[in-house]
């Protein structure tokens, strides 16, 4: 039984793919008195974060931003654009994928789950060119929207979003695209309008570097001209409500004060960092990860080197190893929690997040208690890890900030 009164030494290593650790400076902002979200001090708050998730998303047009976590923003961004009965158009990229699918079939949608066979799909992204193929065959358009997950927590595979607007276009085909961006937004690149993504979903709690608690709709003129056309029957999702009130800086109902606080300093720290240093250092910790994986002699789940993703990796464990035990143990001994294994993985890998607030030294820590933990959990290693990553991090001075530390 766990002691609540219990409290190891030092900070606890929360190496989970989101929610990922909270830095002391937006901690700090979070501890600001609440203000009444009627006055004047709080519209500048509120014209101030919400012009700057526009920057985040790389949209020129309003972003909503929700007191809900990453699973309202997905039912935000069907009710507002679908009619009931819709046939929607969703990639199986893996477990997120797959509840955002259940999700619109409780709202009353028709979607249809496209994807590779068994494991396989997910341990490659999207392939663009069956979402084209289906689209060409759809000559009526009963297809409303297409549904991709840009970066699957659940695999450590991204998508190339992109590639799937150019397969939308090929096949001269109508239908919107909504993008789940919950883990990639802040760690890996994204672009909203050049992307040509009509609802972007996101969340706070990953690449953003705030706790759980509020979610985003990023949008396009085509997804407001479809909301004000109909939708699914909603009330605290409507964006027509928020959309006006956001003119102001305010909101329809009571935002997350606090949580808007600590989003105005997130914002200052990411674009203080700059977002390419931000996206360059993701990848560069992503890419010691690997390295330590291979030294290690295991599998990084995603199989597709053009699609790793910057936010986490996905370790597989040799047949017969039971992932979870990996994992408690590591949490046990050297209170660091990683992310397990969700729906058709469970028990067969763990999940390592280098992302947020992550730096080399963080890692390189993380990358530790996870070779200790394989060699006290009996998992064959067959050199070591740590030693391949601290190799590449000391050798590779080759991000935009660190090159002008050099
Ligand atoms: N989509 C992705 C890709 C996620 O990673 C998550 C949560 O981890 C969700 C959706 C669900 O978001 P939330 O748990 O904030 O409701």
């Amino acid at each position: 039984m766990l002691s609540l009164d219990f409290h190891p030494a030092g900070r606890h290593f929360l190496q989970i793919p989101g929610p990922s650790p909270v830095p002391d400076r937006i901690l700090r902002a979070m501890s600001y008195p609440t203000i009444d979200h009627r006055g004047p001090e709080f519209g500048a708050l509120g014209r101030k974060v919400l012009a700057g998730i526009k920057q985040i998303f790389k949209t020129e047009h309003p972003v909503i931003i929700y007191p809900a976590s990453g699973t309202g923003a997905w039912e935000a961004a069907l009710s507002n654009t679908m009619n009931p009965g819709d046939t929607v158009l969703m990639y199986e990229t893996g477990h997120f994928a797959t509840l955002w699918k259940t999700m619109a079939e409780s709202l009353g949608l028709k979607p249809e789950f496209l994807g590779l066979p068994g494991i396989e799909g997910w341990r490659r992204g999207v392939q663009p060119d069956m979402i084209e193929a289906r689209l060409r065959k759809d000559t009526g358009h009963a297809i409303r929207a297409v549904c991709v997950v840009h970066n699957e927590t659940s695999t450590g595979v991204t998508s190339d979003i992109a590639a799937v607007r150019r397969a939308i276009d090929a096949a001269g085909h109508p239908a919107l695209l909504m993008v789940d961006t919950i883990s990639g937004l802040g760690s890996a690149d994204y672009r909203h309008d050049e992307w040509g993504v009509d609802v972007s979903v996101s969340g706070s709690q990953k690449g953003l570097m705030l706790p759980p608690g509020i979610s985003f709709n990023a949008l396009s003129p085509k997804a407001i001209a479809a909301s004000k056309a109909g939708g699914l029957p909603r009330s605290f999702w409507r964006w027509e409500e928020i959309l006006e009130s956001n003119k102001n800086g305010y909101w329809p109902y009571t935002p997350s004060t606090n949580l808007l606080y600590g989003l105005s300093e997130a914002l200052d720290m990411i674009m203080g960092e700059g977002l390419d240093n931000v996206f360059a250092r993701h990848q560069r910790l992503a890419e010691a990860t690997r390295r330590a994986v291979r030294a290690w002699g295991l599998e990084i789940q995603c199989a597709d080197p053009a699609v790793y993703s910057p936010v986490l990796t996905g370790v597989m464990m040799p047949e017969g190893v039971d992932a979870d035990a990996v994992r408690k143990r590591i949490y046990e001994r050297f209170d660091m929690s990683l992310g397990q294994a969700l729906g058709k993985m469970k028990g067969r890998m763990f999940r390592i997040g280098h992302l947020g607030d992550c730096n080399d030294l963080t890692l390189m820590a993380t990358l530790a208690g996870c070779e200790m933990g394989l060699k006290m959990s009996g998992v064959p290693v067959r050199e070591s890890g740590v030693v391949a990553a601290m190799d590449y991090l000391g050798s590779h001075a080759d991000t935009p900030a660190l090159k002008a530390a050099a």
